[in-house]
């Protein structure tokens, strides 16, 4: 079978249903590379002219060049749909969570300037405030020595890290899940339906070679597209 035939073949057993939408695109997207395979250097000779289309020149190497590119799975994926994957994320957000709760802690603070760096001096029995004391130059006080400390609610830092942890752990198990949700779910198997069938058409028309030109090797390398010199190159990588 030529490429050709067996994607028409793929086509047939899929919308008779004796292939799964999963049988389908393994078969679609494994396989002999259609550019490796004899058929498609007959057709590039059958195609290929004496002439460059764009200059005229008839100096080799000449290419037959593809200006037009099949849709790749991911895009079809988007495009066959909804329902697709955004389609679902808007029917299953996630719940909405609290990143910039605010948990607050008691701490000994510096009762001329409020700084918590404070430290109890053990042989004279009082504390000290480490900003007015050495700080920097416009921190610096007066009296940096105290008997106590002022206690008040400051921001509990070590808390917030380990609660925002905990939810990035917790958003994470439910992306997962809603992932797994959706591969599960008749809606994906819906959007792969849709996107083979793209896929399958889309590369019918590339294995058509309607689109494609006879170019030299410089008019082939100035303009913009893929272009497949013999058997090289991955243009058509979504059609396997
Ligand atoms: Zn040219
Ligand atoms: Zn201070």
């Amino acid at each position: 079978m030529n490429p050709l035939e067996r994607l028409l073949s793929i086509e047939t057993r899929l919308e008779s249903g004796a292939l799964s939408v999963d049988e389908a695109c393994s078969e679609l997207f494994t396989g002999p590379k259609p550019w490796h395979t004899a058929w498609w250097k007959a057709e590039r000779a059958r195609l290929i002219r004496r002439e460059c289309s764009t200059c005229g020149s008839e100096t080799p190497p000449l290419v037959l060049q593809h200006t037009w590119q099949p849709i790749s799975w991911k895009e079809a994926l988007r495009k066959g749909g909804p329902p697709n994957w955004d389609w679902w994320k808007e029917q299953h957000p996630l719940p909405a969570m609290d990143w910039s709760k605010e948990i607050l802690i008691e701490r000994p603070v510096c009762p001329v300037c409020g700084s918590i760096r404070v430290r109890p001096r053990v042989r004279t029995k009082d504390w000290t405030c480490q900003a007015g004391q050495c700080g920097a130059p416009h921190e610096r006080h007066e009296n940096w020595a105290f008997p106590e400390p002022h206690y008040e609610s400051r921001p509990d830092l070590k808390a917030i890290a380990s609660h925002k942890r905990g939810l990035r752990d917790e958003y994470q198990r439910l992306a997962q899940e809603r992932w797994q949700q959706w591969l599960q779910s008749p809606e994906s198997n819906l959007n792969r339906l849709n996107a083979i069938r793209l896929c399958v058409s889309e590369s019918k028309r590339y294995l058509s070679f309607q689109d494609t030109k006879t170019l030299c090797k410089s008019c082939a390398g100035r303009e913009d597209y893929h272009y497949i010199l013999e058997s090289e190159g991955d243009a058509g990588q979504s059609i396997g």
